[in-house]
């Protein structure tokens, strides 16, 4: 579970060890808040442990597989959350390369790079008999459709996600690994903090038809239901999780 410390990342973190999963709570630099995961799920009875890494870089990602095969000797399931926004939200004819190279590391070469070794890994422990099937879920976003022109780069990188998506999912069919993308709407978390009152009015003025934000138990709801295996015959889908954003009106 990539970016597992806060927000969205911590609640799919807590719903998979409801599941029954054992999860390794990845953060780049949030260490107490990884911790403050682990010890809430293993007060409840589960399996958990934190494991620091920044998914755009190689070393790192190796040593988070790794460190899962360690604690827990198999790979069921891997969650591509991590992501940052779109460093200092600037104009597209404003914007840096420093911040596309952070926002493209971290939100598209990080999950791409993971999932092609963590699919390796599952494609050897399901022909093992170790696990049964796989799973690869990307946490996307609905800017991978809706333009926000003071973060390209960001919705450039979700944007992609889609496609990345659907390679894998083509790729890993026959190997009984299913691969999904999860889009959010506008959730509460420390992301979206800078920016509430803009959204409280937005909402309140009916940007999208539920008018509330969305929370991070609203996306882990749906991440929760693909690993459990409700979508038996599906894979490459894009499950929004967006209040019905997405929904054109006239
Ligand atoms: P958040 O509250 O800012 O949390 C981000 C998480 O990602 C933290 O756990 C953070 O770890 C981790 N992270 C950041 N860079 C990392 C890196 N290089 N390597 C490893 N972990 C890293 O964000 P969020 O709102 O929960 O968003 C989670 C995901 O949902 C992101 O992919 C985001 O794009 C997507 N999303 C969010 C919204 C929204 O409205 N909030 C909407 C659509 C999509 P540290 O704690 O150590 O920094």
């Amino acid at each position: 579970m990539t970016g597992g410390s806060r927000g969205i990342g911590a609640a799919i973190c807590r719903r998979l060890a409801k599941l029954g999963f054992a999860v390794l709570v990845n953060y780049a630099r949030s260490a107490d808040a990884a911790e403050s995961v682990v010890a809430e799920i293993r007060a409840e009875g589960g399996i958990a442990a934190a494991a620091q890494g920044d998914v755009g870089c190689n070393e790192d990602r190796q040593r988070l597989l790794a460190a899962a095969l360690r604690e827990f000797g198999r790979l069921d399931v891997l969650v591509n959350n991590a992501g940052i926004t779109s460093v200092g939200r600037r104009d597209i004819l404003e914007a840096t390369e420093e911040s596309w190279d952070a926002v493209l590391d971290t939100n598209l070469k990080g999950p791409f790079f993971l999932s092609q070794i963590a699919a390796k890994e599952m494609i050897h422990l399901i022909r093992a008999g170790i696990i049964p099937e796989g799973y690869i879920i990307n946490i996307s976003s609905i800017s991978a459709f809706a333009v926000s022109t003071n973060r390209g780069d960001y919705c450039i990188s979700k944007s992609a996600i889609g496609m990345m998506t659907k390679l894998f999912a083509q790729r890993l069919a026959d190997e009984r690994i299913f691969v999904h993308e999860v889009c959010p709407g506008v959730i509460e978390s420390d992301m979206t903090a800078p920016v509430k009152e803009k959204y409280d009015r937005l909402i309140a003025e009916g940007l999208w038809p539920i008018r509330r934000w969305g929370s991070p138990e609203d996306v882990a709801s749906a991440v929760g239901a693909i690993v459990s295996g409700t979508f038996s015959f599906s894979t490459g889908n894009c499950f929004l999780v967006d209040g019905g954003f997405h929904v054109r009106t006239l």
